[in-house]
């Protein structure tokens, strides 16, 4: 179904009933969730085309070991999605989901007890997480260095998706074949326009529209301001060092170090990333320090990769907020948000889609989704995910 045209004075005008702006995996899933709830007008807009920031540069983690219940439960929830995701979007392309296990490892006994509490939390949620011994530990990687930990948190269903970015685009292909139109245009403002939101576009037009999702990342703010709402959602630089291609496999599980700024993992395409989670600066001065940081680590912990060069490097930005939760709700009649992911907004975009939808058609709003409301934010910090950097 195609959004209608009205001229407005001599410029040419349209309207749609649901304006989304940002084709990442956020603005998708919502898109895809309400045309499957009902036939309506729906429009994507997006400057630079499908997964153009973070949803274009993710490698498909998906974890439920999270320190807050809501993120374990939506996760779950995203999860059970993701294991059919081919056939749920009925996409040409089948992307795997591949439960190869995340583990957490604890250097000193602070951080085994901390997450040895996260696992409380996850089990509580239905997540079947557990503690490790090393001995256990080292028998799930192998040559990890079990001397070095303490212990470690572990979850047999958490892993990757072979084609990450087959999954946003198959979101994608999926609203259009029911009926969404997008377009490649920067909205350059937003305004109210009796009853309903004016969008202007970069290429000179406009469009009106009854409900407007902004699921536009770390820029949200800039489409917000001049409304004179303000939010705090920080562009934060992230970086990924990546092998070429290896055919052997030699890292299954993805290992992390949070008290190493340090995870490692072999995708599918038999590259093996790292990542220094702490790296911080100007890459052009900075990234062989960070490489040399990667490295240590990997002596320390996996000495099997000792070998491995990491000539690529991936940046991208995490749109983060304080308590690293997103921001998901109605901010004015008919505007709404979905931004904030803080670098988990791919694997909670099915769950968050879903409930975006329903919202959009006044269901009660669901009681996970009201925890990310913008209202929260005047208050103390009473869902902060302290687990959130990978
Ligand atoms: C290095 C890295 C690794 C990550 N790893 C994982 C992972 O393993 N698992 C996981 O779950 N998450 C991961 N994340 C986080 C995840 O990628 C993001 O949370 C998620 O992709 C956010 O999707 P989004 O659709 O909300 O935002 P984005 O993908 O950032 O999309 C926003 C879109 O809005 C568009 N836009 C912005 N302003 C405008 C405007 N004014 N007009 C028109 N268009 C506009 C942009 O062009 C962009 O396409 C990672 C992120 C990074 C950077």
């Amino acid at each position: 179904m195609r959004a209608d045209r009205v001229t407005v004075g001599n410029r040419r005008s349209r309207s749609c009933d649901v304006a989304i702006v940002g084709a990442g995996i956020t603005g998708l899933s919502v898109a895809f969730h309400l045309l499957s709830r009902a036939r309506r007008e729906v429009m994507i807009f997006d400057r630079a085309g499908v997964a153009a920031e973070a949803s274009g540069v993710q490698p498909g983690g998906v974890r439920q070991q999270w320190s807050t219940r809501v993120n374990c439960l939506l996760v779950r929830e995203s999860l059970q999605t993701y294991h059919a995701i081919g056939d749920a979007l009925s996409s040409t392309v089948r992307p795997v989901f591949q439960p190869c296990g995340y583990m957490f490892v604890a250097h000193s006994e602070g951080r085994l007890a901390r997450l040895a509490a996260d696992v409380e939390v996850q089990n509580e949620a239905g997540v079947p997480s557990q503690i490790l011994t090393p001995d256990e530990a080292g028998d799930r990687v192998p040559d990890l260095r079990a001397d070095t930990l303490l212990g470690a948190a572990w979850c047999a269903e958490d892993g990757y998706f072979d084609r990450p970015q087959s999954v946003v685009a198959a979101y994608g292909e999926a609203a259009e074949r029911l009926g969404a139109v997008l377009e490649v245009v920067e909205v350059t403002r937003l305004a109210p326009a009796s009853g309903r939101w004016r969008l202007t576009l970069s290429n000179g037009s406009s469009i009106e529209a009854h409900q407007v999702v902004l699921a536009t990342g770390y820029d949200t703010t800039a489409l917000l301001e001049p409304l004179g709402i303000s939010l705090p959602i920080v562009k934060e630089p992230r970086y990924l060092f990546l092998s070429q291609p290896i055919r052997e496999r030699l890292l299954e599980p993805l290992v992390v170090s949070g008290e190493r700024s340090f995870a490692a993992k072999q995708l599918a395409d038999g590259r093996v990333l790292a990542s220094h989670t702490a790296a911080d600066g100007d890459p052009a001065t900075s990234a062989a320090a960070w490489r040399q940081a990667i490295r240590e680590r990997i002596v320390e912990m996996l000495p099997r990769l000792q070998y491995v060069s990491f000539p690529i490097l991936v940046d991208g930005y995490y749109d983060t907020t304080p308590d690293h939760q997103p921001i998901v709700g109605e901010l004015l009649g008919g505007l709404w948000i979905a931004a904030g992911f803080s670098g988990h907004g791919f694997m909670l975009a099915p769950a968050i889609g879903r409930r975006v939808a329903a919202a959009l058609d006044l269901d009660p709003i669901d009681a996970l989704l009201s925890f990310f409301s913008p209202g929260r934010l005047k208050e103390p910090a009473a869902i902060s995910e302290r687990d959130w950097v990978v």
